[in-house]
């Protein structure tokens, strides 16, 4: 069974795709939490951060770059932005299909809680 995310992917779910590659894909998150709410997606399904494999290394730093690419594009990268993974229940994480979320254009707070 191909999870939420493997099936943006494969275009059998709809999503605002903002940018893809051979690795990773990103698209506006559904529900925004911020003016800029975007996942970055491995191709390669990882259900969550506790599967991620030594040779995954490369592929979650491509994710971090990936993010930080967009913010760039997106014009918030001088004033900020906050990148987040969830892992497992208390972490948050409903989709089990590693992600990034790139959250920006707004003064964040911290602890986010
Ligand atoms: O970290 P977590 O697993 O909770 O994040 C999943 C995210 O996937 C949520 O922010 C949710 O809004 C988003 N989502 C989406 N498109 C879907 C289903 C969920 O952007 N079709």
């Amino acid at each position: 069974m191909d999870s939420l995310f493997t099936k943006i992917i494969n275009r059998e779910i709809p999503a605002e795709i903002i940018y893809e590659d051979d690795q990773v894909i990103a698209f506006n998150d559904i529900n925004p939490q911020a003016p800029f709410h975007a996942l970055i997606v491995p191709k390669k399904h990882i259900a969550t951060l506790n599967d991620i494999s030594s040779e995954d290394e490369s592929l979650v730093g491509h994710m971090i770059k990936t993010a930080a690419v967009i913010a760039e594009r997106e014009g918030f990268a001088e004033t900020g932005y906050r990148t987040v993974f969830n892992c497992n229940e208390h972490g948050g994480q409903t989709v089990y299909h590693i992600h990034l979320h790139l959250l920006g254009g707004k003064p964040m707070g911290w602890p986010p809680y």
